[in-house]
């Protein structure tokens, strides 16, 4: 174990360094973005290695993993992200554990997490998930419906809507990776000018393993990078 925590040791400075750099190429503060650590493709140990290098984010895809692990580090210092889709009869469950919910991708979804914020007297964190590649595998809202619906989105009390996510399209080149990001950019200044409140509404989770760089470059506030850091270690699944 002791070589595969300093490989991830050494694999996180690495992707610091390199979004350091970006965040210099746009201009801005390195500490303008925030790491989200993928963890869905190892288990405890793994993620032991990243909260010894100093990473408090950490993000899952199912909601099943995120309970399993959130579980498993209970009152350590780590905030759990969820990225994938979060299913209606889940919610509940998921809620509690999570600092922030990436996937919010329909309006259901989000009366939904609406009702239950407003039960348990909370305000929800969410991003919109908004599908700017286009890909019909991929969830999130259409980015022509966003606008229109956003006084209906806003209206929910119990859900704080802190900001959009989006992902590459899985054939998408850099330049059309870049493209996809600058709409999603686009599209959160839209909000803003259509009166959603810039301090609350601020994150742009977008980037992976692939193109967190270009994500940054673009504005990119949170990203979301697995495969990097777990780059020479054994043990991975998927
Ligand atoms: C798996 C996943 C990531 C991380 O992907 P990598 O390419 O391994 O960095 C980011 N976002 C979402 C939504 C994912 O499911």
């Amino acid at each position: 174990m002791f070589d595969a925590a300093s490989r991830i040791a050494a694999n996180l400075s690495g992707v610091r360094r390199r979004m350091e750099a970006a965040a210099q190429r746009s201009g801005r503060p390195a500490g303008d973005v925030r790491l989200v650590a993928v963890t869905k493709y190892v288990g405890t140990a793994e993620i032991e290695a990243l909260l010894a290098a100093g990473c408090r984010d950490l993000g899952e895809a199912r909601p099943q993993d995120l309970w399993r692990k959130a579980e498993a580090f209970r009152g350590r210092d780590a905030r759990w992200h969820l990225i994938g889709h979060l299913q209606r009869n889940k919610l509940s469950r998921t809620l509690p554990l999570a600092d922030l919910l990436h996937s919010a991708d329909g309006e259901s979804l989000l009366a939904a997490i609406d009702a239950w914020g407003l039960s348990a007297g909370t305000k929800v964190g969410v991003l919109l998930e908004v599908n700017v590649s286009g890909d019909a595998a991929k969830h999130g809202f259409s980015p022509d419906k966003v606008v229109p619906l956003w006084p209906r989105l806003a209206s929910f009390a119990g859900v704080r809507i802190r900001g959009l996510m989006g992902m590459s399209g899985r054939e998408a080149t850099p330049d059309e990776a870049r493209r996809q990001f600058v709409a999603l950019r686009l599209l959160r200044d839209e909000l803003l000018a259509a009166g959603a409140h810039a301090a609350e509404f601020r994150e742009l989770s977008m980037g992976m393993t692939d193109d967190f760089e270009i994500a940054i470059e673009e504005g990119a506030t949170l990203v979301r990078v697995g495969s990097a850091l777990f780059e020479g270690v054994e043990n991975l699944r998927g």
